[in-house]
């Protein structure tokens, strides 16, 4: 078995480790049973329950057996089309909805299907490029920075394109907003400036909106609305509706790409077949998105806004830097001003300082290599779902909307959390000396 294992293993996975996010969470759960404290700010994972609702939904549909249609159940698709329409003002059709078994899935499937290069812009999410890797798919990086806010710009977007090759080759580039990890998004001005550069190259954009509807003032505005023939609108269940277990992503597709919808529909057909029929079911009510989805997302942003307000600011008092984010649940911090005195305690990179910020401080978190960054930039990704959601959430909901959450809100409810983000500070301020660990190997 041995030459087996030399020489039979594809290239392109050797070497590859678990996805990142994963073993975080994983060395999380180990260092708690091994009883460490730690505040596990590793994965990005929703902190509030699946709305009752949708709940309720999947228990009904808890006898549905059949397989159904590799491009989903039909009732599914046209919801899906249908909250795309209302929600976000783009116009798809039912039968260009792709319901795959999460959006990660689906994002593996096109990569598949697709023989172009992809384009990433950096931080970005964990799993573009190794899925690249794994396919052996060409991808190119354009980096991005806090003064740009971590956004590519339409001029930085262009520079970049024209500089490797000004022919229509095919590319696709993969834009994520509100971002993991950073939190950006973009205004509508930025989108219609990217929409006229992804026209003049004829680009495929994988619009990846899984936060969308987690923009902390609920004004995200999706690119398919400026460029709707070569947008791909990815969306799901795992984000918004707090459900990432239940696996259920969908890619909704202009008809111009209906043949790289076909493409991955053929793939899913003879390998997943289709996403697991209650699950589906159920995501009809939450995609109807009703008053009841409403309000829950309305609280889910005030208290998610509520928590990063007194967060950046114990942060940048500390003297690391980071953005106000537009959505999600992310913070991305960087500790280049301190970089001299972390140098001093031998941290000159991303993964020696995730892995201090949890051997010392008890914090796990993200290097910002693994979002695509150099490994000398020192930056981390801090998950700031550490608290009990539904303990927040109906707190929330006993405060009218209109209201703002008091002071004491974030301290009753999300204590634990702001103790976490404390340590952090404590920590980069070379604070009161951390209590003795062992060292884990989380990161090596
Ligand atoms: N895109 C981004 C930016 C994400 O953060 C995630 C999950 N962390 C996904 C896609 C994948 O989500 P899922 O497969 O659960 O739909």
């Amino acid at each position: 078995m041995n030459v087996q294992k030399l020489v039979s293993l594809n290239l392109n996975v050797r070497g590859l480790g678990q996805s990142a996010t994963l073993a975080i969470k994983d060395k999380c759960r180990e260092l708690r049973r091994a009883g460490r404290d730690v505040y596990d700010f590793g994965l990005g994972q929703s902190p509030f329950p699946v709305p009752e609702p949708v709940v309720e939904a999947l228990r009904a549909a808890a006898t549905e057996k059949e397989y159904l249609p590799a491009r989903g159940l039909r009732e599914l698709r046209e919801a899906v089309a249908e909250f795309h329409r209302r929600v976000d003002g783009v116009d798809r059709r039912a039968d260009l909805v792709l319901v795959g078994p999460g959006s990660k899935e689906l994002m593996f499937v096109l990569q598949l299907a697709y023989y172009g290069e992809i384009v990433l812009t950096p931080p970005c999410w964990v799993s573009y490029w190794p899925q690249a890797r794994i396919l052996g798919r060409r991808f190119s990086l354009i980096h991005t920075s806090f003064e740009s806010g971590w956004k590519v710009s339409a001029q930085r977007l262009h520079d970049s394109l024209r500089l490797v090759n000004d022919d229509l080759r095919p590319r696709l580039l993969i834009l994520n907003y509100p971002n993991n990890p950073s939190g950006a998004t973009f205004s509508e001005d930025e989108l219609r400036e990217i929409a006229e550069i992804a026209r003049r190259y004829e680009l495929i954009v994988l619009s990846d909106e899984i936060y969308g509807r987690l923009h902390l003032t609920d004004q995200h505005v999706s690119i398919a609305r400026f460029y709707p023939e070569g947008t791909i609108l990815a969306s799901g269940l795992s984000k918004w509706c707090g459900a990432g277990g239940w696996r259920l992503g969908t890619f909704s597709f202009p008809p111009e790409l209906d043949w790289l919808a076909s493409a991955m529909t053929t793939i899913a057909s003879e390998t997943y077949t289709s996403v697991c029929a209650p699950v589906q079911h159920a995501a009809v009510r939450a995609f109807a998105f009703d008053s009841d989805i409403q309000a829950y997302l309305q609280h889910s942003r005030r208290v998610l806004a509520a928590v990063m307000r007194p967060a950046t600011t114990i942060l940048r008092d500390a003297g690391i830097r980071v953005r106000d984010p537009a959505g999600g649940f992310y913070l991305f911090l960087d500790f280049s001003p301190l970089a001299e005195r972390l140098a001093q305690r031998g941290v000159t990179d991303a993964r020696t300082l995730a892995q201090r910020l949890l051997d010392d401080g008890g914090v796990a978190s993200l290097p910002g290599s693994a979002f695509g960054r150099s490994r000398r930039d020192l930056t981390v990704r801090i998950a700031l779902v550490d608290f009990d959601g539904a303990a927040a959430l109906a707190a929330s909901r006993t405060i009218p909307l209109e209201q703002a959450l008091p002071e004491s809100f974030v301290a009753e409810h999300c204590g634990r959390l702001i103790a976490g983000v404390r340590r952090i500070a404590a920590w980069a301020e070379d604070g009161p000396a951390p209590p003795q660990r062992e060292t884990s190997d989380a990161l090596s």
